[in-house]
């Protein structure tokens, strides 16, 4: 697609990339065809070529308006449509770009900018959201039932495991895991004592950035990065891997080197901090025959797998999870439409209830059909977000794991 960037954004790192991106695009529609939003609404511009046109629009200096703001608003970034896409356009990137743009042309009404600071302002911070979330739960009962539904019971973490070995792995904490799911990073931890791997937490290391990057504060996101790359610099030579139990903190941070290539000062260590990240799907495979000897059957359930939109999209990551299960001699089950994403997507549940909720239906009745005991998923939001429609038990695979060889 031939674009001629405007004045403002010619020559920028910025503009560069996305005309590059947009170059990619043959304008074919392929990628429509799998856009949950496209299939919801119906609308071209709420599918991916349609917000491709719109940001090619905004590039090349054209007014932009609060529709164009609401088309982008509406879409999940779940990247769906990067893996469809035969010409692989870098759709994500170029949706960060041109919501950037938008955010700087368009004023959202007041309530949205409310909303938008307050969570931008409580949800990576563990010291505002611990606090508040233990208040939530104490007051759970004087709560809407839309709220009851954001505050799960979250498991009792158990014990961390003291044992050192010379196999050593950094996990990221994280921003709201630890007070909504404390046990899925202690459930890690001791699997991976198991096998004889020891998981370390750097205490200062925080929220990815991802929440805060997506709602369109990139500055504030990229200093979550940079304050992350210093908490794990020091230990960066001790350990093999930084493990993330998050699909949706991992995709992130495997792009820190790209995010960060243009600051002199984090560039190289950005790089070579997304170089060792891997998710957690990535460090289990290697002790797969241990497990099945292990449990020898032990795990035989009948489990449904949700895949995150930021593993099977965004990390291009796909197998391992049901390997790793089935090694353990679990019954692994993939749903209808499972390459299409649940409505969690960060903040977008609590933006956009409306599209979230009728997403998270959809996939709860697909993943029901197949008669599961328990769902499992890989990421603190798809969980949350899954659990809050269903009584069947959704949890982290981990957690399954860690709970057979117990
Ligand atoms: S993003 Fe890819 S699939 Fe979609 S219209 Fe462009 S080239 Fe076709
Ligand atoms: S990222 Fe997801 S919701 Fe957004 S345009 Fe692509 S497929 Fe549609």
């Amino acid at each position: 697609m031939q674009t001629k960037l405007a004045d403002f954004i010619s020559g920028t790192a910025d503009g560069d990339e996305a005309k590059a991106i947009l170059q990619a695009c043959v304008h074919c529609g392929f990628c429509t065809a799998t856009c949950p939003t496209y299939q919801i609404l119906g609308d071209e511009l709420d599918g991916p070529r349609g917000r491709i046109y719109l940001i090619k629009q905004v590039l090349e200096g054209a007014p932009v308006t609060r529709k164009t703001q609401v088309h982008l608003d509406r879409c999940l970034t779940c990247r769906s449509c990067e893996t469809t896409c035969p010409s692989g356009v870098k759709y994500g990137r170029l949706a960060d770009i041109g919501r950037k743009l938008v955010e700087q042309r368009v004023q959202r009404p007041l309530a949205e900018r409310v909303t938008r600071a307050l969570l931008k302002e409580a949800l990576p911070r563990k010291w505002i959201f611990t606090p508040l979330y233990k208040a939530g739960k104490l007051f759970r009962p004087l709560l809407s039932p839309a709220m009851q539904d954001k505050l799960p019971k979250a498991a009792n973490a158990g014990k961390w495991p003291r044992r050192e070995h010379a196999r050593k792995m950094l996990v990221l904490d994280g921003c709201v895991q630890p007070a909504m799911a404390p046990n899925i990073n202690a459930a890690a931890a001791r699997v991976l004592d198991a096998f004889g791997v020891q998981l370390i937490v750097a205490p200062k290391a925080g929220c990815c950035g991802a929440l805060r990057y997506h709602l369109n504060d990139q500055e504030a996101g990229l200093d979550d990065m940079r304050r992350n790359i210093d908490a794990w610099w020091p230990l960066a030579q001790q350990v093999e891997a930084i493990v993330m139990t998050a699909s949706g903190c991992g995709v992130t941070v495997k792009e820190y080197g790209h995010l960060l290539a243009h600051d002199g000062a984090y560039a190289d260590k950005a790089r070579r901090i997304s170089e060792l990240t891997r998710d957690l799907s990535e460090i289990m495979p290697q002790f797969e025959a241990e497990l099945g000897s292990r449990l020898k059957g032990r795990l035989a359930k009948k489990v449904a797998w949700h895949p995150p939109c930021t593993l099977q999209h965004g990390q291009q990551i796909r197998d391992k999870v049901e390997g790793v299960l089935r090694a353990a001699g679990v019954d692994v089950m993939l749903c209808a439409d499972s390459h299409l994403c649940c409505g969690s997507a960060g903040t977008y549940s609590m933006l956009q209830p409306a599209l979230a909720t009728e997403l998270r239906d959809r996939k709860l009745a697909n993943l029901l059909a197949t008669g599961p005991e328990v769902i499992v998923s890989a990421n603190i939001g798809c969980l949350n977000h899954l659990q809050s429609g269903t009584e069947t038990p959704v949890t982290h695979w981990i957690e399954l794991i860690d709970q057979a060889l117990a």
